[in-house]
């Protein structure tokens, strides 16, 4: 199963796309997780992706495209795998296609996860993700245990450069303009599935995996 995860940051992408690793086993291959790492190991890459990242702007498709192109290469992707926070423009959406056809494969399914703006600038505000594992809390609506350190692995939390106000308000802008209209070009293919993400998150588990079936 090759699977795109759509949807506007802070709508549950990344922790839905964990959920379904612990079930199905396919790897969770997510953009802004490969650049936030190149951004903490120092190299040449993330530093270019700094500048873009920390404005709320898309950084430039051919450094994603590439990032993707090797990745999907590995042989943990052989059965398939699902991307989270990639494709997010048109042209991405292509690159993509064509790399597939190129190993005879295609992309199965995009499922968007649907949460009004008003929702996502709360959750962002007050998200709050763990810098070794990627686990995410949020300081109301699911506070970690212990004030600030993760549950699963004890590591202090942190909040990311890019969840401040103005870049979050800058971040929906992008992705109302640019990425939105990547769940039409899935929906002329008929590959789109709509899910409502304001939902608890069982229950848009739930629904994820009955859009699987
Ligand atoms: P995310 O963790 O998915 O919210 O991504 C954080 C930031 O990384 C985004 O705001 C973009 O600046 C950049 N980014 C992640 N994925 C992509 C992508 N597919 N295309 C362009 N920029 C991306």
């Amino acid at each position: 199963m090759i699977l795109v995860l759509l949807g506007p940051p802070g709508s549950g992408k990344g922790t839905q796309a964990k959920r379904l690793i612990n079930k199905h086993k396919w790897p969770q291959l997510s953009t802004g997780d490969m650049l936030r790492a190149a951004i903490s190991n120092g190299t040449k890459l993330g530093l270019e992706a700094k500048s873009y990242m920390d404005k709320g702007n898309l950084v430039p498709d051919s450094v994603v495209v590439g990032l993707i192109a090797e990745r999907i290469k590995e042989s943990d992707c052989k059965d398939g795998f699902i991307l989270d926070g990639f494709p997010r423009t048109i042209s991405q959406a292509e690159s993509m296609d064509n790399m597939l056809q190129v190993q005879s494969r295609r992309v199965d399914k995009a499922i968007l996860f649907e949460v009004p703006d008003n929702e996502l600038v709360r959750r962002l505000s007050g998200r709050r993700t763990c810098p070794k594992c990627g686990s995410m809390f949020h300081v109301e609506s699911a506070p970690p245990q212990k004030a600030n350190i993760c549950d699963n692995c004890g590591t202090e939390l942190i909040q990311r450069d890019d969840d401040n106000p103005t870049t979050i308000e800058k971040r929906l802008e992008v992705y109302h303009r640019q990425t939105a209209p990547v769940a039409n070009y899935y929906g002329k293919q008929s590959k789109l599935k709509v899910l409502d993400a304001t939902l608890e998150p069982n229950k848009v588990t739930a629904a994820l995996e009955e859009s699987l079936k």
